[in-house]
């Protein structure tokens, strides 16, 4: 039996580099091997101020993306996490084995408490057993997520364990598929690279020209700084986006120029630019064909959707045996 692999990412607007190289990347390195459903979780999207008129727009949007950049519907089933409503039957059956101050101890849970003081609503506390459940309906082993979901991913560990000591030994305890880029930082200089914080990010479908105006914002020091290159804050982020995308000859280039104090920003800029563009332009440019057949889109998804709902409910068929529910 192959391993499952299972992901997913909000419909909260296009990707950005951060969503490509911590997830979408581990995703394409497993679809040739691995039984792999690749999901776009609007349920989660709805948890924070969102935009009705908007939310199926930006759905299909994260589903362009992920057939633009390489996701191959021959090899994976690609889903919309609503489409697939057993995720939320198995959501509450495994609520019920999980204590509710673990959850709220989250700091994932914390951060939007306080990004959002005024909608933390029951769907923002239950979003990591929402989590689980979307992994656990799959029996997926392998997520590729980045390092800022390791905390949703031991949540669901949990859960399995706690389910498999009640119920009976049902689901494996998955772990996290670790990418290169598992963490790329914000172009703010705080953070991490994220679509819901204004100017942090660079998008899958940005030009050339949209990339250097991007990345000419991030803050820089004098460049005479010498020795170490800082740990935080933007010239860090810099280096490390330059890293990930820039490659490792280039990055060790510019930090032998910050040691010797000869760095011009703006060289180092226009080159991670050029990088960058390099590798998000053939993206962009199957994207267009995607965008030009929805038809094409609808098919894929229209098939897909009928085959996790037959996997998913030999799942749910299961944990309701087992929980001793009516049969009938
Ligand atoms: P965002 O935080 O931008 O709204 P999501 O919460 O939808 O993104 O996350 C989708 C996927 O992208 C997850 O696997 C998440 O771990 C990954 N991801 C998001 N931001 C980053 C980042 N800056 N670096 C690496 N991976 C990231």
């Amino acid at each position: 039996m192959k391993k499952k692999v299972y992901s997913g990412i909000r419909a909260t607007g296009r990707l950005h580099l951060g969503n490509y190289l911590g997830a979408v990347k581990g995703m394409l390195e497993l679809q040739d091997e691995y039984e792999c459903v690749f999901s776009v979780v609007d349920l989660h999207a709805i948890t924070t101020p969102y935009d009705k008129e908007k939310l199926a727009e930006a759905t299909r949007s994260v589903i362009l993306d992920y057939l633009a950049a390489g996701l191959d519907p021959e090899k994976c089933l690609i889903e919309v996490q609503s489409l697939v409503p057993e995720h939320m039957e198995l959501a509450y059956y495994l609520s019920t084995v999980y204590p509710v101050s673990r959850l709220e101890d989250l700091p994932t849970y914390k951060d939007k408490k306080a990004q959002h003081a005024q909608y933390v609503n029951m769907g923002l506390l239950y979003y990591p057993v929402l989590m689980a459940a979307d992994i656990m309906l799959y029996k997926a082993e392998l997520v590729p997520v980045g390092i800022d979901q390791e905390p949703h991913i031991e949540v669901t560990r949990e859960i399995a364990r706690k389910f498999n000591s009640m119920f009976g030994e049902t689901f494996p305890e998955p772990k996290r598929f670790w990418t290169e880029g598992g963490y790329v930082p914000s172009l703010t200089g705080e953070g991490k690279m994220s679509k819901s914080v204004e100017g942090s990010f660079l998008n899958l479908t940005d030009d050339l020209e949209t990339i250097k105006a991007k990345l000419a914002k991030v803050p820089t020091d004098s460049g005479q700084m010498g020795g170490q290159i800082p740990q935080v804050g933007g010239v860090a982020n810099l280096f490390t986006l330059m890293y990930l995308l820039g490659g490792k000859d280039l990055h060790h280039k510019y930090v032998i120029d910050y040691k010797d104090k000869k760095i011009r920003y703006s060289d180092m800029k226009a080159e991670l630019a050029d990088a960058i563009y390099k590798e998000v332009q053939p993206i962009q440019e199957k994207r267009k064909y995607y965008e030009d057949n929805p038809e094409v889109v609808d098919k894929i998804l229209i098939e897909h959707t009928d085959r996790c709902r037959a996997q998913a409910q030999l799942v749910i068929r299961e944990v309701k045996s087992k929980m001793g529910f009516i049969n009938l």
